[in-house]
């Protein structure tokens, strides 16, 4: 076990590496572009006037997710910057230099740290703005964040939490990341963090060749055995020589195969239900994004959707029970079919516990009780 991981809450060290991530690939994979994703293009009217006004107030809808966003978008000034004129006298050793880095990240109190070579292709082309991307650095760094068990637990996914849980992954990802590049710049060396602010890469396909997951049938979410797909990431992209993490197979290719939860509870049938299909010269599970960004923009029962997370099998607290079942789910693909069954026995839908939260919209600069919310509490002094 290499040091590092001992700081990890998860036995990321004890699963099967190797040397290419598991999804198929047939041919070049092209750089696509920042500005095509489905929030940029909503940003842009692509998808009709309604979506457009509600992407302006999307992240302002709830206060804690407003909260949240606010937060992680002031931290522009760490981002990137110049590296210091005279470089640290520390080791020149790739491999010591990983563990530091991984140290250090757990030390800022990320979840899970890897680090990867940077493929061309995680590279955008364009940025959000339509400029030209000029990236060369050589390594990232893979900063995971929990988006919190019980709050998904208590969650139905699409309700008014579901933004804010996204906000607290994507906003503690980037202040992590930004602390990481900020210290490497500091060692002397350049560093740029990546975050929900102001993509250079991919994140997905960085998390795949860094080792923190397998890519499903979510489309281009990356799950992970220990979290499922209840986290967000950021990256740091530096050229201090680091020693790459291997990716890693549990086994989940399989597993999506049988299984189909996230795409039978989709509430925009974003997610397909059968085999993969080829795209950009990979075999994947391909998510209709427009759908799913239409859906998660003008959800008028709640702040975003994160359902197929929530209803995801590999979405379970840390603990032994859970970790026996994926101990099985990794190692006897035979019975994949058997534990989809059995987590729907376990955890039927409409059993959740009730929510700690509040039921609230801005609406008109004021917040008030969403029309659509079943929410009822006392009210003071009744
Ligand atoms: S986020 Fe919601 S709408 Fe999008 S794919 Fe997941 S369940 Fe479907
Ligand atoms: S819900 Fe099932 S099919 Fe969907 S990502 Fe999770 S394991 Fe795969």
């Amino acid at each position: 076990m290499n040091e590092a991981a001992r700081y990890s809450l998860y036995p990321m060290h004890k699963l099967r590496r190797v040397d290419n991530p598991t999804v198929r690939i047939f041919a070049d994979i092209e750089q696509v572009r920042e500005d095509e994703n489905g929030y940029n293009r909503a940003v842009r009217g692509d998808f009709g006037s309604v979506v457009q006004r509600e992407r302006a107030r999307f992240c302002s809808k709830y206060p804690l997710g407003a909260v949240l966003r606010g937060f992680g978008s002031k931290l522009a000034p760490l981002m990137e910057g110049e590296p210091a004129k005279q470089r640290a006298p520390i080791p020149a050793s790739p491999g010591v230099m990983s563990e530091h880095i991984k140290r250090v990240g757990y030390f800022l109190r990320a979840d899970m740290v890897g680090i990867c070579r940077v493929p061309p292709y995680a590279v955008y082309g364009h940025d959000s703005h339509g400029r030209e991307i000029d990236l060369k650095h050589k390594y990232a760094i893979l900063v995971v964040i929990d988006q919190d068990y019980d709050t998904m637990h208590r969650s139905s996914g699409s309700d008014w939490i579901s933004g804010s849980q996204s906000h607290l992954g994507y906003s503690f990802a980037a202040v992590t990341a930004c602390m990481i590049s900020d210290y490497i710049r500091r060692l002397g060396y350049p560093a740029r963090a990546h975050y929900a602010r102001d993509y250079q890469v991919l994140i997905p396909p960085l998390l795949l060749w860094a080792g923190i997951g397998e890519h499903c049938r979510m489309g281009d979410s990356v799950l992970n055995p220990f979290l499922g797909a209840r986290f967000k990431a950021a990256a740091v992209t530096t050229d201090l020589p680091l020693e790459p993490d291997r990716p890693i197979d549990f086994g989940l290719q399989s597993f999506c195969d049988q299984c189909g939860r996230c795409a039978e509870e989709c509430p925009s049938k974003a997610i397909p239900m059968g085999g993969k299909t080829i795209y950009n010269g990979r075999e994947v599970w391909k998510l209709d994004e427009e759908r799913c960004t239409r859906f998660r923009l003008t959800n008028q029962r709640g702040s975003s959707c994160g359902r197929c997370i929530k209803v995801c099998p590999w979405n379970k607290p840390h603990g032994p029970l859970h970790s026996a079942a994926r101990f099985v789910a990794r190692t006897a693909p035979a019975l994949d079919g058997l534990m989809v069954k059995m987590d729907k026995v376990f955890y039927p839908e409409k059993k959740n516990p009730a929510p700690w939260w509040f039921d609230l919209e801005e609406r008109d600069g004021a917040l008030v009780v969403p029309r659509s919310s079943g929410a009822v509490w006392a009210e003071p002094g009744s």
